[in-house]
């Protein structure tokens, strides 16, 4: 019964919580710009006749980045210049989960009055 599990936590367990949720809170208010997507490389032809790829030499190394949206998936090549850009916004997508989950887990803990099995939430690296 959910009444146990309320008498069961301590008030220090509950501050505890209460305390890894304001810094939960305060890195997700923190969190810098984002994007969801995957950064794929791949070598490739560049479709040239007059390149050495066409004639079974050396292929092109390229950077596509992919992104379904609204259940449509879109792609598009990432110049080089613009990879730390975009592996910086992918890379706080994944820190926002990451803080959505142990939010979850606090605010879980917090509702059935208890630690989630006696142990800290662990962070997890996507949903
Ligand atoms: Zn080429």
């Amino acid at each position: 019964m959910d009444v146990c599990y309320i008498t069961s936590m301590t008030d220090a367990q509950r501050r505890r919580l209460e305390q890894q949720r304001a810094a939960l809170l305060a890195r997700l208010h923190a969190l810098p710009n984002l994007m969801r997507g995957s950064v794929y490389e791949r070598l490739r032809k560049c479709g040239r006749a007059s390149c050495a790829c066409a004639q079974g030499g050396p292929k092109h190394l390229t950077r596509q980045l992919t992104v379904t949206l609204g259940g449509a998936t879109r792609s598009r090549y990432v110049r080089l210049e613009e990879m730390a850009e975009v592996r910086a916004l992918i890379a706080t997508y994944e820190e926002l989960w990451a803080i959505v989950n142990d939010l979850t887990a606090v605010n879980l803990a917090l509702l059935h009055g208890r630690p989630p099995g006696g142990r800290q939430p662990t962070r997890r690296a996507t949903p």
